[in-house]
Formats: structure tokens, C-alpha cells, sequence
């Protein structure tokens, strides 16, 4: 088992190098994808980070798009695994201040993330001039 401290767990989402919080990504221990809160709030989970903040690195994104559970080979798709379940599965603790352990998914590393973070890029999309007058009313 691996133990961080809660500020050497920081450093590590630090070191990542993504421009939002949104992208900072962890890795589900059973599927072993790539996954951050912008994931989870496209799944549904949540409306914004601070609503998905608590499943990030603990529920994979695969329990909110109805995916089945974790293959024996991972195969690049999530699985619905969440270390809330029966079995202790997981391989990182975050040691808090009072010296509890709090299991999460294995950080992503730097390469992972920001390579997560350009494939989830948020399209802009930009309504044609003559759109915002036209239609209701
Ligand atoms: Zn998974």
C-alpha cells in the first residue's frame, strides 16, 4: 500500500501541470482509464466540480454511463468500481492530519493528464450572429 500525506497529495495533483482543477486526473485501480472531475461532470454525476469533487479518485466514472463491472484485462473502458464497496481493492492512502487513511485511486501522472486534459478540451461553440435574434417570442 502507498501513503501520502495530504499535502504530498497535493504536490502530486500540483505536478500534473493542468490549467483547471477540473482536469486534474486519477486512475481507477479495477479499469485502470484516465479520469478527472470534467469526465464525471459530463457523465452526470455532478453539475460542477464542487458537486463531483468527493467522487474524484474514489467512484469511477463508469457508475454514472451504465458501465458493467471491471473486467479481468482492463480493456480502455471505465467500469462502475468504487472504493465505497466491500472489497479494499485500492493501492494509494491519503493519510489526513488526524492520521486517518483515506483510500483513492492512484494519481495520474503528469504525461496521463495532460494528455486527458486535451482530448477532454472544451469546445467552444459559438452561435451564429443572426441566432440571437430570431426564434422565441
Ligand atoms: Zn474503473
Amino acid at each position: 500500500m502507498k501513503t501520502m500525506t495530504i499535502k504530498e497529495f497535493h504536490a502530486a495533483l500540483q505536478a500534473q501541470g493542468v490549467k483547471a482543477r477540473e482536469d486534474l486526473a486519477v486512475v481507477c485501480p479495477r479499469c485502470k482509464t484516465v479520469q478527472s472531475a470534467r469526465d464525471l461532470i459530463a457523465a452526470g454525476a455532478g453539475a460542477d466540480f464542487v458537486a463531483v469533487d468527493g467522487y474524484v479518485g474514489f467512484s469511477c466514472v463508469g457508475r454514472w454511463t451504465g458501465a458493467g463491472s471491471p473486467r479481468k484485462t482492463p480493456d480502455g473502458k471505465p467500469c462502475n468500481w468504487t472504493l465505497g464497496g466491500l472489497f479494499s481493492l485500492h493501492t494509494l492512502e491519503v493519510v489526513t492530519e488526524d492520521g486517518k487513511h483515506h483510500p483513492r485511486f492512484e494519481l495520474a501522472t503528469p504525461e496521463q493528464a495532460q494528455a486527458h486534459e486535451k482530448a477532454n478540451a472544451p469546445t467552444v461553440q459559438r452561435l451564429p450572429a443572426d441566432d440571437t435574434e430570431g426564434g422565441a417570442a
